[in-house]
């Protein structure tokens, strides 16, 4: 297993986690074999916003031994004690519905608290009006909550709640088809998707990937938007090149998914790369550099995509960035401007100009 660390607390997290939206279905005596498969794997991420109650005693009991290795999404917002999802703004249900979950998950704590599914500006308005984000907060000072985090689908929502500066982590629906303005939950343009990767990254707020696979759509050529099936592991890599994702966390139905997914970190790289995309780059984002580097081997040792990403994130006002940028044994000046890159990059870039940019703007 690879681990990301989190900017906020350092915790290294692994960059595949487990969703639960679909394990419930499996049975309890399934779902704690699968978190155990899962464990001896090195995953230790598990978001805990099931499609159904029945996922949390199995966890409680799989984790048992372990509590300190696994870290778990709690959400406020979430109740399942009527043995369904459901989703609610009452902070009264919600207090309740998180003592049920800490009670089955056998736990006192909670190592990411999220504000559960907050896209519209109103819902927030009501979550701030019912108390809920000082509750929160007020558990995050008495050791009870470790970090706050929101699960959105609005850039615009989301924005509004890191102005807050209270945030560690966002949960995101990161996949190929939002980022390409496709889909229910393609909201906001691919550069102001781009843009709140970037402010993320730069603020040091990580990202747990949601819907990496758009709900199983891209990875069938009937249901695609592309009218090509990508694979889920070219699905993950995409997820994992965004600014600032820590984790992504596929929704699995069994260990034979566990398995299959586990399969990405023995995957070489042309089972990963996903410049596919390149054939289905929509106007506004062509030119547009994604970090995919299915440009390399660059006959200069040059990075092209770390390169890149440092660049925009300096761009975006992240202040790591230009030391990220320093430390590269290979900067955008050793560029020799052959066009290898130009000539293989499927998105349009024209790196021989752009790397003249790049170190003209980091002076080397
Ligand atoms: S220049 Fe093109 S091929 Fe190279 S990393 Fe950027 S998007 Fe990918
Ligand atoms: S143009 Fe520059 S960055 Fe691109 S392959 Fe050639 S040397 Fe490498």
């Amino acid at each position: 297993m690879e681990y990301r660390k989190l900017p906020h607390g350092g915790e290294q997290i692994s960059i595949i986690g487990l969703g639960n939206s679909s394990l419930g279905a499996a049975g309890e005596a399934e779902v704690e074999k699968t978190v155990a498969l899962a464990l001896e794997s090195g995953i230790n991420f598990f978001d805990m916003a099931a499609g159904d109650a029945v996922p949390f005693p199995a966890y409680g009991r799989a984790v048992a031994g372990c509590r300190k290795q696994v870290f778990y999404q709690v959400h406020f917002g979430a109740d399942y004690r009527s043995g369904a999802y459901g989703w609610t703004l009452d902070i009264d249900d919600i207090k309740r519905s998180v003592d049920w979950q800490l009670t089955a998950l056998q736990t006192d704590y909670i190592d990411f608290g999220f504000l559960h599914c907050i896209d519209e500006a109103a819902d927030l308005q009501t979550a701030i009006a019912q108390g809920t984000l000082s509750y929160m907060e007020d558990l995050k000072r008495q050791g009870v909550i470790r970090h706050i985090g929101l699960s959105s689908h609005t850039p615009a929502v989301v924005h509004q709640v890191l102005d807050m500066g209270i945030l560690d982590m966002l949960m995101f629906s990161i996949n190929p088809a939002y980022d390409y303005r496709h889909g229910e939950y393609a909201i906001g343009s691919g550069d102001e998707r781009a843009a709140l990767y970037r402010r993320c990254e730069a603020e040091g707020v990580g990202i747990s990937v949601m819907k990496a696979f758009s709900g199983g759509q891209l990875l069938c050529a009937e249901t695609s938007p592309f009218g090509q099936a990508l694979t889920e592991y070219q699905c993950i890599q995409y997820a994992l090149d965004r600014p600032g994702v820590v984790t992504v966390l596929p929704g699995v139905r069994n260990r034979e998914d566990v398995r299959r997914i586990l399969g990405f970190l023995t995957a070489n790289e042309d089972e990963k790369d996903y410049s596919v995309l390149g054939s289905f780059t929509p106007q506004e984002a062509a030119g547009s550099c994604v970090y995919c580097n299915h440009c390399q081997p660059c006959p200069a040792g040059l990075d092209v995509g770390l390169i890149n990403k440092y660049y925009d994130l300096a761009l975006a006002g992240d202040a790591l960035a230009k030391s990220h940028y320093a430390n590269l044994g290979t900067k955008a000046s050793a560029c020799l401007a052959c066009g290898h890159c130009d000539a293989r990059c499927p998105f349009g870039v024209r790196q021989t100009q752009r790397m003249r940019e790049i170190a003209a703007y980091f002076g080397e």
